[in-house]
C-alpha cells in the first residue's frame, strides 16, 4: 500500500497515543527506525504532558511510562490489524466485508498483540471478533472495519462497547475504562480527500460521528522498542 496523502491541518490537540496533531503530523521516535514518516521532521519536539516537569528538557517519550505506552501500542495494534485486513482482502481499500480483531495485553509478556481475524459475510455490515483463547479481562480493544462508510460507531457498536465489552473486561479482571475502539473507514476531512482512516474512540467519545470524529490514529504507527 501507498500512503499518498499530504499532511492535513486537522483538530483539536492529543497528546497520547500515535494520533494526528495540529499540523498534521504525527508523533514519532517509538519504533526506533525512520518508521515511514519521512515527512516528519525529526527534530519535531513530541508532545508534553500537561505542565512540562522537564522544566524545557527534552519531553519523556510516552514509550518511558507504562501508562503512556499503552495507548502508543495499541496504536500500533491497530496500524498492523489494517495491513493484516489489506493483506487478507487483497484490496488496499479492503472490500465489501467487514473485518475484526481484538486487541489485548499478553499476560505472559506484557505485549499489546492482535488475536484472530475476523472476517464477516459480503456486505453483511457486521463481524464477530475472534478471542479465542483470549482472557477477556486481557482485553484493551477492538478494531473492525467499515466497508463503504465511516470510521464513526455504529448504533450496534456503542451498544456492544458498553452493554457487552466493558461488562465483559470487568468481570474478567480487567480495566474497562482502558478500552477502547478502533474503526477503519473512509472519510473526506474538510478541504480533503477521501481517505481510508484509522479513528479511535472511548468512552470519553463513543458519541463521535462524521462532524465530530474521534483522533486519527497513524497507519503507520509502530509499537515501541521494548
Ligand atoms: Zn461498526
Amino acid at each position: 500500500m501507498t500512503d499518498t496523502g499530504p499532511p492535513f491541518d486537522l483538530g483539536d490537540i492529543y497528546s497520547v497515543g500515535q494520533r494526528r496533531r495540529p499540523g498534521g503530523s504525527f508523533p514519532t521516535g517509538g519504533g526506533g527506525g525512520s518508521g515511514g514518516n519521512s515527512d516528519i521532521p525529526p527534530d519535531e519536539p513530541l508532545e508534553t504532558e500537561e505542565g512540562d516537569p522537564n522544566g524545557g528538557e527534552l519531553p519523556l517519550h510516552p514509550c518511558s511510562d507504562p501508562e503512556t505506552a499503552l495507548d502508543w501500542n495499541a496504536d500500533a495494534a491497530a496500524a498492523e490489524a489494517l495491513r493484516r485486513m489489506q493483506e487478507d482482502a487483497d484490496d488496499p481499500l479492503l472490500d465489501g466485508r467487514e473485518r475484526s480483531f481484538v486487541i489485548y495485553r499478553n499476560p505472559l509478556t506484557g505485549r499489546i498483540q492482535l488475536g484472530n481475524i475476523a472476517v464477516g459475510p459480503n456486505r453483511g455490515g457486521e463481524v464477530q471478533p475472534d478471542d479465542t483463547g483470549i482472557n477477556r479481562g486481557d482485553i484493551i480493544g477492538l478494531i473492525h472495519s467499515h466497508p463503504g462508510s465511516g470510521p464513526y460507531p455504529s448504533g450496534p457498536d456503542r451498544t456492544n462497547f458498553t452493554e457487552f465489552w466493558q461488562p465483559e473486561i470487568a468481570a474478567n479482571g480487567g480495566d474497562p475504562s482502558a478500552f477502547r475502539l478502533y474503526l477503519v473507514g473512509t472519510r473526506t476531512d474538510p478541504g480533503g480527500q477521501a481517505r481510508l482512516q484509522i479513528r479511535v474512540y472511548d468512552q470519553s467519545n463513543l458519541e463521535g460521528d462524521e462532524n465530530n470524529p474521534g483522533p486519527e490514529v497513524n497507519p503507520n504507527a509502530e509499537p515501541c522498542p521494548n
